[in-house]
């Protein structure tokens, strides 16, 4: 498969080609059509920006499960809630910190209201994002 094209910046350089077209749709459409795709660049530009921001919130979070090397881990021990010291070996799933963890701490709903693993988007929101960004639909 060829790599996804950007549809901005193909969008900004069709602007240049599309100029000679303005007197025609400014005939017909009373707005030039080269103007017309690069406030749609802008806009693309703007909902990736959005995008980009609402995937920083719903970013990863381990959660750790006691790894069982009672203080002789291989890796650097990491303390969890300041309840245990786990590692690595440790390391279970990741949740979603906006959706998932309250205070630095994983919810109830999320521990036992849904689930998480290594192929399953972490949260809703991310599961729509990634689908879109892929083009994929399953409405
Ligand atoms: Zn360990
Ligand atoms: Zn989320
Ligand atoms: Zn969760």
């Amino acid at each position: 498969m060829s790599e996804p094209v950007d549809i901005v910046a193909a969008g900004r350089e069709a602007v240049e080609r599309i100029v000679c077209y303005d007197a025609l749709s400014m005939d017909i459409n009373g707005r030039r059509d080269s103007d017309i795709v690069s406030e749609l660049c802008d806009k693309v530009e703007r909902l990736q920006a959005r995008e980009a921001k609402i995937l920083k919130l719903h970013t990863p979070f381990p959660i750790y499960e006691e790894c069982g090397h009672d203080g002789d881990c291989p890796t650097e021990p990491i303390e969890i809630d300041g309840e245990f010291f786990t590692c690595e070996e440790g390391f279970m799933y990741f949740v979603c910190f906006e959706c998932c963890v309250v205070n630095d701490y994983q919810h109830e709903d999320c521990a036992g209201g849904h689930d998480h693993g290594k192929d399953i988007p972490i949260c809703a929101t991310v599961a729509l994002l990634t689908t879109l960004q892929t083009g994929d639909s399953n409405d």
